[in-house]
């Protein structure tokens, strides 16, 4: 679920990528995005799927300016969820501490993982409702493609027709039975 669109391609081999920019929807972009799929993800984090399989680089046709922004992008999303996440336990923690309601001995280790688990969802709330422009992640011997934009999200998923990997959610009404 979520409001990206989610394409899930076999294997880790590079995908077709359309030839249009996939922030500005502008065809025949001059400049290529690059990025590491796998990012450490909130969603990731809860089923520590990150810790295994490999990390495919994309090179996606992007504008030069888009695909500039869209670095920044990623990098502040990144850096400020991982500060959050540290802040936020830390804060909660010192709380819990201060009222004297954490547990000693080997329970407190327990104690700070909930209190990890607590913050952890929010957190993958929101990226769910706000998803990046693209972002990828490698899982066992499949790569899931997320779009923010249905048209390129469906562009992208005729264009690799072939190598499709059937979805835990299936999004798309075309093979929903419901359009
Ligand atoms: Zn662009």
């Amino acid at each position: 679920m979520g409001l990206s669109h989610d394409v899930k391609i076999r294997g880790t081999a590079a995908p077709e990528w359309p030839f249009v920019c996939p922030s500005c929807y502008r065809p025949e972009p001059d400049g290529v995005f690059v990025m590491r799929s796998s990012r450490i993800g909130w969603h990731q984090l809860l089923t520590l799927s990150w810790a295994f399989g490999s990390r495919p680089k994309l090179r996606v046709p992007a504008c030069r300016g888009c695909a500039k922004r869209m670095r920044a992008e990623r990098w502040g999303r990144e850096t400020l969820s991982w500060v959050g996440l540290f802040i936020m336990v830390g804060v909660v923690y010192l709380v819990l501490d201060a009222l004297g309601l954490l547990p000693s001995g080997p329970l407190r280790r327990w104690a700070i993982a909930g209190i990890f688990l607590v913050v952890v969802i929010p957190a993958a709330m929101v990226t769910m409702f706000f998803p990046p422009v693209l972002d990828a992640t490698a899982s066992g011997n499949n790569v899931t493609y997320e779009f923010k934009n249905k048209e390129y999200a469906d562009h992208f998923r005729d264009l690799n027709q072939d190598r499709l990997a059937p979805m835990m959610f299936e999004d798309d009404p075309r093979r929903g039975g419901t359009a």
